[in-house]
This record gives structure tokens, C-alpha cells and sequence, in this order.
């Protein structure tokens, strides 16, 4: 028994080892993604409760030229660690409101993007990336519309957030960019909490919403949340919808918008300006 403790405590350091050396190399070659062109934004389709698409949530691809395809998870989290994440979120900023004015031409002008923002965006450089994120009305244009852009935070950053920050989140608002509250429901932020903040949507995180199926709590949850937030003057969008069941259940608590592969999975800048806008997807 003790030999092969022995071995499971030596297979355990390796593999340790291995996710360590993983790791460095990783955000060493994302030093290098930005500037080699090989990240890419994909877009998925969010859905009114009329089956009309009125946002798109952008979403980060990273092209490694040896280790191929690395999912978001795997690297944003090293991203945030290394600061790397400033030059990366600048980048989606950018990019989005590249494809924004694109999007428009096709969609018209109410449509929307959401971005991903991170805490450490935020932090050390929300003055950067406010200013990132404003611009994109022309001076003449009415300051009071909509910009175009959304802002996702998770629900764990806007907890995270000191005085400082709460303010740059605020600004958002005067510039015309919506915020909408990511992964909602898992990290247990109390209401009193959220009516500090003017948040336009909260996004009910997919777990729940997969659950949705066959957990009566889950069903009760998602019910709680969109009644609460429509008391709060809050929009609800539901992400992960999967399947017709869950589709159901969303509308009949009300539920605003939907986001989910029972729609469509991401899809390139190409694509979504030939998804043709068609009604009866619902
Ligand atoms: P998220 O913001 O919660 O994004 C939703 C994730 O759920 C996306 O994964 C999306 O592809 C996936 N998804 C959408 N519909 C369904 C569905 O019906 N079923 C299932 N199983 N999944 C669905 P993705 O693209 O891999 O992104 C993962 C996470 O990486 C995101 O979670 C977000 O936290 C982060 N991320 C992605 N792009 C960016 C970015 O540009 N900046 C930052 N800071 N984070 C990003
Ligand atoms: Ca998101
Ligand atoms: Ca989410
Ligand atoms: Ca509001």
C-alpha cells in the first residue's frame, strides 16, 4: 500500500508539473497571439421573446499555431493572471466595434454587441478601457442613445469591484454602453446589493438554465429571477437554451431574450452578416 502511495504521490507532482510547464508556455505564446493575428472574435445570437435577433455576444478564439483551437477558459483565467488580459480585452473592444458598424448595415442601427470585460479591465485600467468602449456615436449624434454596445460582467466581478470602479461602471451608462450581469445566480450576490448598480440586464447563467429540464428547483429559480428583475426594472436573458422544453418554460415566466445552440452556436462576422433575419425561429 505504501509503494503505490508512493506512486500515486509521485504521478500526482507530475502531472502538477506538466499542468505548470502548460501553463508558462501558454502565456508566453499569448504575448505573441496579439500581434501574429491569431485570435478571432465569434458571435452568437441573442434572440427577442418575438424570435427577432437584437444582440450578438462576442466571443474570443485563439488559433495556436501548433496547439490549434484553445477554448476561452483555457487561457483567459492566465490572461487575467499575467495582465495580458488589458492588451486582449483592448483588442475585443475594438474589434466588436469594428464588426458593430458592419453588423448595423445589415441589422440596423438598434442592434447590439456584447463583450466580455474582465475585473482586471476594470481595476488598474477602467480609464482605458471606458474611453475604449465610448467613441463610437459620431459627436453630433444624441448622446442619450444607445451605442451600441453591452458590457458583460460576471456576477462575481461586480462584487469584486471597489468605490473607484463602481464609478467607471456608472460612467458606462452616461456613454450610451448597457451592462448586463453574466453567470447570474452563482454568486450569491444579494439584491440589495445589485440596486447599487444601474444593470440593464441580468443574464441567468446556463447551468440553471440546462437544469431547467428536469430540476423543479431550477424551474423555480429561473421563475424568482426573471420576476425579480423585472420588478427591478431589469431584463432577463437566458443563456445555454438547448432545447424546445427549456425554450417553453422561458417564455412562459417571461423571460426577455434567449441565447443558446437550440438558436445557434457562435458563428464568424461572415456568417452573421447572411443570417438572414428570419421570424420564425421560435
Ligand atoms: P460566457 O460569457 O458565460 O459565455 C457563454 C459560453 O457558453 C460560451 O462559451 C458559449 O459558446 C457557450 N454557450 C452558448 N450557448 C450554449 C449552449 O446552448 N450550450 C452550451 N453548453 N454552451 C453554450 P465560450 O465561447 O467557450 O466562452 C467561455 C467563457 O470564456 C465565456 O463564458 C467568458 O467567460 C469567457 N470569454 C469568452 N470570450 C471572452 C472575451 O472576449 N473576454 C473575456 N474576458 N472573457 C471571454
Ligand atoms: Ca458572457
Ligand atoms: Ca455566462
Ligand atoms: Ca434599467
Amino acid at each position: 500500500a505504501k509503494k503505490s502511495g508512493r506512486h500515486t504521490v509521485r504521478r500526482f507532482n507530475k502531472e502538477l508539473k506538466d499542468a505548470l510547464l502548460n501553463k508558462l508556455a501558454l502565456i508566453k505564446d499569448l504575448r505573441h497571439a496579439i500581434c501574429n493575428d491569431e485570435f478571432h472574435l465569434v458571435y452568437q445570437p441573442i434572440l427577442n421573446k418575438q424570435g427577432i435577433v437584437t444582440k450578438f455576444e462576442a466571443l474570443i478564439r485563439w488559433r495556436h499555431p501548433l496547439k490549434g483551437s484553445i477554448p476561452p477558459d483555457q487561457f483567459i483565467p492566465f490572461a487575467e493572471e499575467s495582465g495580458d488580459i488589458v492588451e486582449i480585452g483592448a483588442w475585443v473592444i475594438q474589434e466588436a466595434k469594428r464588426a458593430l458598424q458592419q453588423v448595423r448595415a445589415v441589422y440596423g442601427d438598434d442592434i447590439q454587441i456584447s463583450v466580455n470585460v474582465s475585473p482586471v479591465q476594470l481595476s488598474n485600467h477602467h480609464g482605458k478601457t471606458r474611453e475604449l468602449l465610448s467613441g463610437l456615436l459620431a459627436p453630433s449624434d444624441d448622446e442619450t442613445r444607445k451605442n451600441g454596445l453591452v458590457v458583460e460582467i460576471t456576477e462575481h466581478t461586480l462584487m469584486s469591484l471597489d468605490d473607484e470602479t463602481r464609478k467607471t461602471l456608472l460612467g458606462f451608462r452616461e456613454k450610451g454602453i448597457e451592462v448586463a450581469l453574466d453567470d447570474f445566480g452563482t454568486g450569491y450576490s444579494s439584491l440589495a446589493y445589485i440596486m447599487n448598480y444601474d444593470i440593464d440586464y441580468l443574464k441567468i447563467d446556463k447551468s440553471f438554465v440546462q437544469k431547467l429540464d428536469d430540476e423543479v428547483s431550477s424551474v423555480s429559480l429561473c421563475e424568482a429571477i426573471i420576476s425579480m428583475a423585472h420588478k427591478l426594472d431589469m431584463a432577463v436573458i437566458a443563456e445555454g437554451v438547448e432545447t424546445e422544453a427549456q425554450l417553453n418554460l422561458l417564455l412562459e415566466y417571461g423571460c426577455d431574450y434567449l441565447q443558446g445552440f437550440y438558436f445557434s452556436k457562435p458563428i464568424t462576422l461572415e456568417q452573421v452578416l447572411v443570417y438572414q433575419q428570419d421570424k420564425d425561429r421560435l
